[in-house]
C-alpha cells in the first residue's frame, strides 16, 4: 500500500481542492487551437466526460483570451489557463477561470528588462482578485536561462529545484499561498528527483505530479507510471497528468491513464522495478497544445515510433515536438530531434541542427541519420 498522502496544504482550484488529504485530482489540456472554439469545446466536453477534475487550456495571445472567455460560457468545467509567454494576458483571463498556470521560464522572455518579482507580483494581484489559484509550472525542457546558467549544463535538476523554491518563497512573501507547483522532466527518473528534492524543502505546498513529453501509449503511460509510483507511494502528490501525444479524439484517454495508475497504485498493484530501460531507444514527444501549428505532427509522432521500432534495442533518444517555439529547447538534450513547423520539420543531430524537411520527407532523413547512429555505436 502507499504511504500516507504528505499533509499539504489545501488549495481551492473552482469547486474543488487539492491537498490537505483530498483525493488527488486528475486533470489534461486541451491540444486544439484555442481559437477553434468548436473543436476545442468538443475536446473539453470529452475531457469533462470522461472525468477530468480540471482542464487546461492555452492562451498565447488576444485572440485565444478571447476564445477563452467564449468557451468559458459554454461549460462548468474547472478551467486553468496555460499562460505560454504573455503573463500580461492574467488579467483577461483571471475573471473567467479557476486557475492560472505559468511558467518561471517562459516567464523570463517576454518584457526582458522587467524583473521576474514585478511579473509575478502582477498575476497574484490579478489571481487575488478574481478569486484564482496558481500553478508554478517549472519545466525541464524551458527552465528559466538565468537559473539553469547559474549550474552545471548537465544537472537539469537543481535549476528546476531551485526555480521553483525561489518563486514558491516570492509567493509567500506576497502573502499568496492558493498554488500548487510541478517540476517535469522528460526523464521519469530525473522528474521523481525533482520532485522528492522540493517536497523534501517544502513539504507543505501541494504538488502536481506529470512526466512532461512522456510520449505515445503504452510506452508513455509507462514512464508516467514508474515516476507516479514512487512518489505516490512517498506520500507525494496532489494532482496529476499523463501527457501523451493523442489525436484530438483519443485526448480523452489521458484521464483513464491517470485514474488507472492511481487505481493500481491505491491497490498496491505497482511494479518492483522501477527504473524506465535506459538501455533501450527512447521516443520523447509532446502532448501538443494550442501552439501545434500542423495537425500532421500528431500523427508524424506516432510514424516515427513505427518507423524506428528496428532499433528499439538501442539506448538512443528520439524527440519529437509539435511547435516551433519550444520545440529546439526541448529535444537539446536528445540524439535526434524533431520539430515541427507548418509545412516542415527540422531536424537536430546531437544539438546540431541538420536541416528542416518537408512532411513527406522526413522519415527517410530521420531514418538514414538513425542507422547513423546505431552504426556508430
Ligand atoms: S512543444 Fe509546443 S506544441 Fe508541444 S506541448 Fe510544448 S508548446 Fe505545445
Amino acid at each position: 500500500m502507499p504511504a500516507k498522502r504528505n499533509a499539504t496544504r489545501a488549495v481551492k482550484i473552482g469547486n474543488i481542492t487539492i491537498g490537505d488529504h483530498n483525493p488527488i485530482a486528475v486533470q489534461s489540456m486541451c491540444a486544439t487551437p484555442t481559437t477553434d472554439i468548436a473543436a476545442t469545446l468538443q475536446q473539453l466536453k470529452s475531457l469533462e466526460n470522461a472525468g477530468a477534475d480540471i482542464i487546461r487550456i492555452a492562451a498565447d495571445n488576444k485572440r485565444d483570451a478571447a476564445a477563452l472567455v467564449q468557451l468559458r460560457d459554454e461549460t462548468d468545467a474547472v478551467i486553468s489557463v496555460d499562460l505560454q509567454e504573455n503573463y500580461r494576458l492574467a488579467e483577461i483571463l483571471a475573471p473567467h477561470v479557476d486557475k492560472i498556470r505559468y511558467n518561471p521560464g517562459h516567464l523570463y522572455h517576454h518584457e526582458r528588462k522587467k524583473p521576474w518579482k514585478e511579473k509575478v507580483e502582477f498575476l497574484v494581484d490579478v489571481a487575488t482578485k478574481y478569486d484564482c489559484a496558481m500553478r508554478i509550472g517549472v519545466n525541464g525542457g524551458s527552465t528559466d536561462p538565468e537559473k539553469a546558467s547559474l549550474y552545471d549544463k548537465d544537472d537539469a535538476i537543481t535549476p528546476m529545484v531551485e526555480s521553483a523554491l525561489e518563486h514558491s518563497y516570492w509567493l509567500d512573501e506576497l502573502g499568496y499561498e492558493r498554488y500548487c507547483v510541478s517540476l517535469k522532466e522528460s526523464d521519469p527518473t530525473k522528474t521523481v528527483e525533482a520532485y522528492l528534492r522540493f517536497a523534501e524543502a517544502r513539504p507543505e505546498i501541494p504538488l502536481h505530479l506529470g512526466v512532461t513529453e512522456a510520449g505515445i501509449p503504452p510506452m508513455g503511460i509507462e514512464k508516467t507510471r514508474i515516476a507516479f509510483e514512487q512518489l505516490i507511494g512517498k506520500g507525494i502528490g496532489d494532482t496529476i497528468r499523463v501527457s501523451l501525444t493523442l489525436p484530438y479524439d483519443r485526448k480523452h484517454e489521458e484521464i483513464a491513464a491517470g485514474r488507472q495508475i492511481l487505481d493500481d497504485i491505491s491497490a498496491g498493484r505497482v511494479r518492483t522495478v522501477v527504473h524506465f530501460n535506459e538501455d533501450k531507444l527512447n521516443l520523447i514527444s509532446c502532448p501538443s497544445c494550442s501552439r501545434v501549428e500542423n495537425e500532421a505532427f500528431i500523427d508524424l509522432a506516432h510514424q516515427v515510433q513505427k518507423r524506428t521500432a528496428w532499433a528499439e534495442e538501442h539506448a538512443i533518444t528520439i524527440a519529437v515536438m509539435g511547435c516551433r517555439v519550444n520545440g529546439p529547447g526541448e529535444t537539446d538534450d536528445a540524439d535526434l530531434g524533431l520539430w515541427c513547423g507548418p509545412n516542415y520539420v527540422n531536424l537536430k543531430r546531437q544539438g546540431e541542427k541538420v536541416g528542416a524537411f518537408k512532411y513527406d520527407e522526413i522519415l527517410d532523413k530521420l531514418d538514414s541519420e538513425l542507422r547513423v547512429l546505431v552504426a556508430a555505436k
